[in-house]
């Protein structure tokens, strides 16, 4: 395979820096590098989101639910009104005795004047049911002048994802520019399709031409899914990349040193008498692992995987006793400010009795008090630190560091991961590292998220947790809820309201714009709610708020002060709050299970018997209503991702948020989880035959992204 590298340069002409590209300059370039484009090569990654069919017209009355069209016709009617925020709604009619309704949230007043009665335009968008008829939300359109008639495409439009500053005609020359620059296949290709696994599947060079310029009768639908194959050439080189990587870390971690935490364990003999309970089967398990890992010299690269409410938290107390025990620092690093502090709460309430001084360390903390606490940690008078990513910060030095431990890590990313391992100890030592997750992922995935990572599972629940009840209700049947809310809080009992985007059309429009949609959305149902209950008190938070505002609301939820909890997903690892009983999540159809199973985790930590609602907007789609289902039949998390998985079809591609896996390019681990056997295997074939072609590879999808090859 070695035969079809030549000398080419590293990237065969990808490495062109996009200031050489005509139009761009200085401060194009520098929106641009914003985003993370910075050569040519990133302009052929940066593939369309989705293809707009501009080949055709069609007539309004032909139009389909759901299926993009392009429209031509006449504005008929224009309203513009104020229903929570501004809204245009504008009729058009094309003469095939149906009417279409376009609407928008987000406009400007001169460009709401140019929709006149009388006004001809050609649109294009998705249909969808409206109040009268189909409606399209934020349709692209052009006015036609009198008796203009442009000629049709004569291929699809791709659509690409946004860079802020540079309009999208721009972006469309530049990539179109970039690919131009594009070398011949030979030398642009690194996996020759002779390797296992690329059988049937087009080369590099085809698959990228075909995404960005694809002819009028691709199909479309393929493209849509994800499941074109030259959507799983790329996937499949994007995946083979992380994984390598992932694995070339481990191998290099492997060579690394770390203290052996390998004391007699007194510490956490101590801890362990002091507990109000016994550790369950699968903790101790566990914990024997990780105490296996901390006594060798070689850094632990351990993820704990523990379901919701399994009890990780106790376990990384243990863990970090060991190093205590060794005169050692151990540190933990939450997410979230409002996780941070709960277990900065448990850790002193369990650590504190065995003299060990937790420090706290928050971008809340400031002034005096962060210099204390930073002078605590840089002296090693305190022992363990609870912090956020605050923790991760220059600036913030440990005296002697040797377990660092990271709480739900898909909301930090691998480079923060390495970031806090980098404050350990000076003459070649590195911290053990342990990784808590309440995601579970199913096996497969975790064999590429987390190559560089040994896997547990906490795969039991303590005694004595009942099972949270749950339905799923449409939404029509609000009323009865606000009265089971009403009763609920009658009897002392708690609640969580969570709210999520309605309008995905709007998140589409105006990218970026979802948390503050969302904290709109919560702040609505905040004020119908505090208004159909009068006797209840009721509080909100969303992303929006300052963190004051959020501590003092959620802190006023868990000292029963409030009520009815009105929330955006926001509060959804974590937050521990036993006596609410009663979770009701809208849309609830829009979100990933996992991240249901994470909501639904709020409830059921106390011992009154608790209850989930999952409202959704009818009606459901057989799909959708078979994953609400997976949901109302098991509160098993590793069940529930392995269905996920499964289930998650076209067009309810859910990203890799959801997931809480890496972000990648094009490929989507759910999605593409049918090609990671074929990962592997390339993987293993090229690590064994050709590590100089795996480095390519490597170079070219995470390139100086990656501190890999420094690790
Ligand atoms: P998670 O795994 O979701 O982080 P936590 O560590 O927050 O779970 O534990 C949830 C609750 O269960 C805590 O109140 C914790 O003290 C308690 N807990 C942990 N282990 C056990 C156990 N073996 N028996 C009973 N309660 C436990
Ligand atoms: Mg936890």
């Amino acid at each position: 395979m070695k035969a079809t590298r030549q000398a080419a340069p590293e990237l065969a002409g990808g490495d062109t820096p996009l200031s050489s590209l005509r139009g761009v300059g200085a401060a194009m370039a520098e929106k641009l590098a914003a985003r993370g484009l910075s050569t040519a090569q990133d302009l052929w990654l940066h593939l369309p989101l989705r293809y707009e069919d501009r080949t055709r017209l069609t007539a309004i009355a032909d139009l389909r639910l759901g299926e993009p069209a392009q429209v031509e016709g006449v504005v008929e009617a224009v309203e513009r009104g104020f229903r929570y925020r501004p809204v245009l709604r504008v009729a058009v009619g094309d003469g095939s005795r149906a009417t279409l309704v376009l609407r928008f949230f987000h406009f400007r007043g001169a460009q709401a004047a140019q929709f006149r009665p009388g006004a001809r335009l050609r649109c294009f968008g998705v249909p969808r049911p409206g109040q009268h008829g189909l409606e399209i939300v934020h349709p692209s359109y052009q006015f036609l002048g009198e008796g203009e008639t442009p000629v049709l495409g004569d291929s699809l439009d791709p659509v690409y994802p946004a860079v802020e500053g540079v309009g999208a005609a721009t972006l469309r020359r530049l990539i179109g520019q970039a690919l131009d620059l594009l070398p011949d296949a030979a030398a642009l290709e690194l996996l020759p399709p002779s390797l296992p696994g690329l059988a049937g599947l087009p080369g590099l060079r085809d698959a990228l031409l075909v995404l960005h310029r694809p002819a009028p009768g691709e199909d479309l639908a393929a493209l849509a899914a994800g499941a074109h194959p030259a959507q799983r050439r790329l996937a499949l080189e994007e995946l083979l990349a992380h994984h390598l990587s992932l694995r070339r870390q481990r191998l290099a971690q492997q060579r690394l040193r770390a203290r052996a935490l390998d004391g007699p364990g007194t510490l956490a003999r101590r801890l362990l008498d002091s507990l109000p309970f016994a550790l369950t089967g699968a903790q101790a398990r566990v914990f024997g692992q990780v105490r296996a890992d901390l006594a060798r010299p070689s850094p632990m690269q351990r993820l704990v995987q523990g379901d919701v409410g399994a009890g990780k938290t106790v376990v990384a107390a243990l863990a970090m006793t060991l190093a205590v025990e060794r005169g050692c620092q151990a540190a933990l690093a939450a997410p979230t400010e409002l996780l941070a502090e709960q277990h900065l709460a448990s850790l002193r309430a369990w650590l504190e009795p065995l003299d060990i001084r937790v420090a706290w360390l928050a971008g809340k903390v400031t002034g005096k008090a962060r210099a204390a606490a930073l002078a605590e940690v840089a002296s090693g008078a305190a022992q363990v630190v609870v912090g956020t990513h605050a923790l991760m910060q220059e600036g913030v030095a440990f005296h002697d560091l040797a377990l660092v431990i990271v709480d739900e890590q898909h909301r930090f990313g691998v480079q923060q991961r390495l970031a806090l391992r980098d404050k350990g100890p000076a003459h070649g030592l590195v911290p053990h590292q342990l990784v808590m997750t309440a995601t579970p992922i199913p096996r497969t995935l975790a064999m590429t998220a987390y190559a560089d990572l040994d896997v547990s599972a906490i795969d039991e629940l303590p005694p004595g947790r009942t099972p949270v009840r749950t339905v799923a209700l449409g939404a029509e049947r609000r009323p009865e809820l606000v009265e089971r809310i009403r009763a609920a809080c009658a009897q002392g009992r708690q609640a969580y309201w969570v709210c999520t985007l309605i309008e995905e059309a709007e998140e589409d429009a105006k990218p970026g714009q979802g948390a503050k949609l969302q904290a709109q959305a919560a702040e609505r149902t905040f004020e119908q709610l505090s208004q159909q209950l009068p006797g209840v008190r009721v509080g909100l938070v969303h992303g929006r708020m300052k963190a004051a505002q959020k501590q003092a609301a959620m802190r006023a939820f868990k000292d029963g002060a409030i009520d009815l909890l009105v929330a955006t997903t926001v509060i959804e690892v974590g937050v521990d709050v036993p006596n609410a009983s009663l979770m009701i999540v809208e849309n609830a159809e829009r979100l990933g299970l996992a991240q249901l199973h994470q909501l639904r985790g709020r409830v059921g930590r106390g011992a009154a018997a608790s209850s989930c609602v999952l409202l959704y907007q009818p009606p459901l789609s057989a799909l959708a209503r078979q994953r609400l289902d997976v949901l109302r039949r098991t509160g098993d998390g590793f069940v529930i991702a392995e269905k996920d998985l499964q289930l998650r079809g076209p067009g309810e591609l859910l990203g890799t948020r959801q997931t809480g896996l890496a972000a990648f390019r094009i490929a989507d681990l759910a999605r593409d989880a049918g090609l990671l056997p074929q990962v592997h295997a390339l993987a293993d074939r090229l690590l064994a035959q050709a590590p100089d072609v795996a480095e390519r590879v490597v170079a070219r999808w995470i390139g100086g992204a990656a501190r890999y090859a420094a690790a």
